[in-house]
């Protein structure tokens, strides 16, 4: 498999690689669409590490992550979940929206997240030792949305950290074309309309256009769509549902494009 482009933003690689090096977990923070989930999967890719991925949810407990009985013909077996197959082969886990998942999972993390490197099993009363390899890495969007679940200092204060956020022009320009093949000239415009938006406060957005909604902007762009329209239907739309704040926002591609 071809490595993922990642174009990196700051010194996250370097950092990456001396917390993996000391066996720390590792919380990523910051919006969607800014680059975390491709920078996790360019580092698996690069480090030639099998890479299990959970997107967290409200429903996601412990047992999904650990693992569960299951019945097989007259028998019940016991099925490993993906953070006690990582724990065992050495794998990165990779826990997104690590916030909004039940609590069982925050307490199942307490013993991976510290010296211990340990994942106790209750169901099977089994105790596992982190393989040296392995590597947990969570994301965390802190506060952003509305309805968003906050993270406990006590959880935060277990993991090295650090901040993803809109990389600067030209940096995103490097990621427009090189993602999408759109031609400079539109990535430029694209990136100006963006950073005229991030600006814009008093439209109230829970979250303002991220690097992953410009590239779907560019993507339909280089399919062949309209600019303004793709930019519409990219950008001003799945940025709200109000369609005051989502006509005002059409205005300003309008005017920008
Ligand atoms: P997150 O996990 O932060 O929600 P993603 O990693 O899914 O965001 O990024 C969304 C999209 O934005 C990616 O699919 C990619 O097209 C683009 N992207 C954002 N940042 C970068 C980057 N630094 N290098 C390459 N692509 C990026």
């Amino acid at each position: 498999m071809k490595t993922p482009y990642y174009k990196e933003t700051g010194q996250e690689v370097e950092i990456f690689d001396h917390i993996y090096k000391n066996k720390l977990p590792l919380l990523l923070k910051g919006p969607t669409g800014t680059g975390k989930s491709r920078f996790v999967e360019y580092m698996a890719h690069k480090m030639g590490k099998k890479l299990y991925t959970v997107a967290c949810h409200e429903e996601t407990s412990a047992t999904d992550l650990i693992g569960r009985y299951i019945i097989k013909g007259a028998e019940t077996v016991w099925i490993d979940g993906p953070m006690t197959k990582a724990v065992r082969e050495g794998a990165l886990l990779y826990l997104d929206e690590v916030a909004e998942a039940r609590p069982d999972v925050i307490v199942a993390l307490h013993s991976l997240t510290d010296h211990r490197r340990t994942l106790f099993i209750d169901k099977t009363g089994e105790t596992v030792v982190a393989d040296d390899s392995f590597m947990l890495i969570a994301t965390y969007n802190p506060g952003y949305q509305k309805g968003f679940k906050e993270l406990k200092p006590s959880t935060r204060q277990r993991f090295i950290s650090f901040s993803f956020s809109y990389p600067v022009a030209k940096t995103e320009i490097e990621i427009l074309t090189n993602e999408t093949g759109v031609e400079e000239a539109i990535a430029k415009k694209l990136i100006k309309l963006g950073g005229k938006i991030r600006n814009l406060t008093e439209l109230g957005l829970a979250e303002t256009v991220s690097t992953r909604l410009l590239v779907d902007a560019a993507i339909l762009i280089k399919s062949g769509l309209p600019i303004r329209l793709s930019c519409f239907v990219a950008i001003a739309e799945p940025l709200s549902d109000d369609i005051d704040v989502v006509e005002a926002l059409k205005d300003l591609i309008s005017l920008s494009i």
